[in-house]
């Protein structure tokens, strides 16, 4: 089963896919964290990265498909979930393509729709682990002991890109370009909303009902 998840930052579509990969072994392509992975690496591609990521923007769409088509390429899970991806139209074409090579197709598409005027604040309380990536919410979600992860004990940290300014760009990204993908999953009918503004395990229900799994 291949799956992608739809929805603003701050949508919780993170949070969603790390419960599918937990409960029901998805792999979880998460487009985001390996670009952040990439930065951190130092490498000069890296920094090519971070001058988009830092602003808000999208990174070229070279770099994605070369990602995702090397993905395709070597995967050998029965479930795959993308998570952050596609983010544009060119980004969904891409897929169907590079899916259709393999003689695979999308099962779902999972749009996370969730009230737009709470994100700001989902986004600037978003803290995560250091080292196991596990994501908190300082008002939802919180840590039992404050900056410090439940399952390890490292230190919370917060990305570069959850503020107040880079936020507004990331939004405008996505009401102008990410957007217009759900109408092109609706069309091929693999469209499907859930209700994101409901309790974490709410909404992790109703995405394994939906899947079937
Ligand atoms: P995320 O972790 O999904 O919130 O992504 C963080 C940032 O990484 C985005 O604001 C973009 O700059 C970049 N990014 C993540 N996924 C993509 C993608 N599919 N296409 C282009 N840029 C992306």
């Amino acid at each position: 089963m291949i799956i992608v998840f739809l929805g603003p930052p701050g949508s919780g579509k993170g949070t969603q896919a790390d419960i599918l990969h937990d409960n029901h072994g998805f792999f979880h392509f998460d487009t985001g964290s390996r670009l952040r992975a990439e930065i951190a690496s130092g490498s000069e591609l890296g920094q090519r990265i971070a001058s988009f990521t830092n602003a808000g923007k999208l990174v070229p769409i070279e770099i994605i498909k070369e990602m995702i088509l090397k993905f395709l390429r070597e995967a050998d899970a029965e479930r795959i979930m993308f998570d952050g991806f596609p983010r544009n139209l060119a980004q969904a074409e891409v897929l169907d393509e590079g899916l259709k090579e393999y003689g695979d197709d999308l099962d779902y598409a999972v749009y996370l729709e969730i009230d737009e005027d709470n994100l700001l604040a989902r986004i600037v309380n978003r803290r995560f682990c250091s080292k196991c990536g596990e994501i908190y919410n300082l008002i939802s979600k919180p840590p039992k002991q404050a900056g410090i992860c439940d399952n390890d004990g490292a230190e919370l940290t917060q990305r570069k890109d959850d503020t107040e300014e880079v936020f507004g760009t990331r939004l405008k990204v996505y009401l102008e370009e990410t957007k217009p993908v759900l109408d092109y999953y609706r069309q091929a009918g693999k469209l499907h909303t859930i209700d994101g503004d409901y309790d974490i395990e709410d909404v992790s229900r109703a995405v394994a009902e939906l899947l079937g799994v």
